[in-house]
């Protein structure tokens, strides 16, 4: 055999090797998540979104802003919202059990037949963040106004998420006049401070659920919606379900030093040295990990361009240039990996002096996968410099108010995940529907000591540009998303609260003390709910608008199908 005849084999082999690895990334490409089947479609109930605005417009009204400091919180305006829910749902306050917990949060518990089925939960919170009133403040229609203009019901809430607690109040309502017996129990839940963290409302709630042996078979919460252009590539809605969400440090770096004149600066001032320990963590992010993008595009696949499709079909070649493509894209880089962000910075106090103390909070969302331990140890490991004291912003302790490691992922295999998909389907007719990481925070998270299943969806569609609304300006919901969350909601307490899952009966353990419970029950009694006169007037403007609604051919919520 000739050197040449060598070549030429080494050549072919080379060439049949290239082919074979170019039709095999093609044929993983071909194979790779096949389209979401098709779903038969469902009737659901009819509702008349118009009317549902109103009494959500009504619920905007009252100003339930939440803040970290209890003593700033505008109790009426809670207990106001309170008493519009007793005026507004008089069947479902003759139907269930209603507690108010620490003041203004509140739990229904509406008795299912068979109490042998672990009980299910809906939940929601009646505080809202704050909004510019003012006359430059950029608002279309004043944010608490609860105007109903252009189709939509406007103001603060309307989206976060005052809409869900209507909608979901509203089901029961309607359940409740026609008859509709649960099978399992099914609570509701609405937080008053989710917005500053949920520590009085929705940990109380959870609290209270799990000292009487509750334990939950699912919860859904707020979180996902359907989402027009999802993902830049992805012209179809999306239906996207939070079933985790990421976890939060925050911490403080100082750095202390000998201050002193600034015309003779040493080779290192604090400043100096603070902002290196920045620039590192900056410089250097968390590292990125693929499994959950490559778990939500396993559901969306098929309806990527060939080029993205084929990137994800073959990780296991192409999954440095996914990380630096993905990276491009905020939302997508946090879903791939613990988020680094200098949230505050402190220093210095003229511009002569050289100050003895520099100080930053850095905020983290952690990753599942990462915890708060890691990613501490992340952190130093980045700065590299012991002049640099890295410590949690509040307490001791990295686990608490200020640090939380990531939320039980919950089962996509279970019923309640896969009923949850094939409703959001059904009812918004052309989109697809898939899990997602949730990436700011939500009350879920709490009732982790009493569910492992919490999922995070609230049944309306919108666009990018009316997410913006949520905590900014112009904050909106269409009337016909009004309608379709009421419907998506009947259709869903009828369909999971029936669910009689064999392998899914509550545990032995569970069994509850009568003793705490009825302790608990005296903590949290019920407040008056009688209105006051203010609340009287507007509520009965609204009553008589929609009085000249139904003349003019409007109906009040009927059963269509
Ligand atoms: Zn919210």
């Amino acid at each position: 055999m000739t050197i040449e005849t060598i070549l030429i084999s080494l050549g072919i082999g080379l060439v049949v090797l290239i082919l074979f690895l170019i039709g095999f990334v093609i044929l993983r490409t071909a194979l790779y998540s096949p389209p979401q089947k098709k779903v038969a479609p469902r009737d659901f109930v009819a509702i008349d979104g118009r009317s549902v605005a109103e009494r959500l417009g009504l619920a905007v009204q009252y100003r339930t802003i939440s803040d970290l400091d209890p003593s700033k919180i505008d109790g009426n305006s809670f207990l106001g919202l309170h008493r519009l829910f007793k005026t507004l749902y008089p069947q479902v306050h003759d139907k269930l059990k209603v507690e108010t917990v620490n003041d203004y949060s509140l739990l229904y518990t509406w008795e299912g037949k068979n109490p042998d089925l672990k009980p299910i939960m809906l939940i929601s919170h009646l505080d809202v963040v704050p909004a510019d009133e003012s006359e430059d403040g950029g608002w279309t229609y004043p944010p608490f106004s609860g105007e109903i203009a252009d189709g939509c019901v406007w103001g603060r809430g309307t989206l976060d998420i005052k809409n869900g607690v209507i909608g979901i109040i509203e089901a029961v309502e309607y359940l409740i006049k026609h008859d509709f017996e649960p099978e399992r129990t099914v609570y509701l839940g609405f937080g008053h401070d989710e917005e500053v963290g949920g520590k009085n409302g929705a940990a109380a709630i959870a609290a209270l659920l799990e000292s009487r042996g509750v334990e939950l078979a699912s919860l859904l919460d707020e979180g996902g919606t359907v989402i027009d252009a999802f993902l830049p590539s992805v012209e179809t809605p999306v239906g996207v379900i939070g079933i985790s969400e990421k976890g939060y440090l925050s911490l403080r770096l100082s750095v202390l030093v000998d201050g002193g004149h600034s015309s003779m600066p040493p080779q290192e001032t604090a400043i100096g040295i603070l902002s290196r320990a920045i620039s590192n963590l900056e410089g250097n992010p968390m590292p990125a990990h693929l499994e959950v993008v490559e778990f939500l595009m396993s559901y969306l696949g098929s309806a990527l361009p060939f080029t993205q499709r084929m990137l994800f079909a073959n990780t296991w070649l192409f999954s440095g240039i996914l990380k630096k493509q993905l990276a491009k894209s905020s939302m997508l880089n946090a879903s791939m990996r613990t988020t680094t962000a200098p949230t505050i910075i402190n220093a210095g106090v003229k511009d002569n002096i050289l100050p003895g103390k520099a100080e930053a909070v850095v905020n983290f969302r952690i990753l599942p996968g990462d915890d708060l331990r890691s990613v501490y140890e992340m952190v130093l490991e980045r700065i590299n410099d012991e002049r640099v004291v890295v410590s949690p912003l509040e307490g001791e302790t990295l686990e608490g108010e200020s640090g939380w490691n990531p939320s039980p992922v919950a089962d996509t295999e279970s019923p309640y995940f896969t009923r949850l998909e094939r409703l959001v389907r059904q009812a918004f007719p052309g989109s697809l529907a898939c899990p997602y990481l949730v990436l700011g925070g939500t009350d879920a998270r709490r009732y982790a000591p009493v569910t492992g299943n919490a999922l995070r969806f609230n049944p309306v569609q919108v666009s990018r540009e009316d997410l913006q609304g949520m905590h900014g300006v112009d904050e909106c919901l269409s009337i016909e998303n009004c309608a379709k969350m009421v419907s998506f909601y009947i259709a869903y307490i009828e369909e999971i609260s029936s669910l009689t899952d064999e392998e899914d009966l509550v545990s032995e353990e569970a069994d509850v003390s009568e003793d705490i419970e009825t302790e608990l029950d005296a903590l949290h009694a019920e407040e008056d709910l009688a209105l006051t006169d203010e609340e009287k007037a507007a509520f009965q403007a609204a009553l008589s608008k929609r009085e000249v609604d139904q003349t003019s051919g409007e109906e009040e919520p009927s059963d269509g199908e």
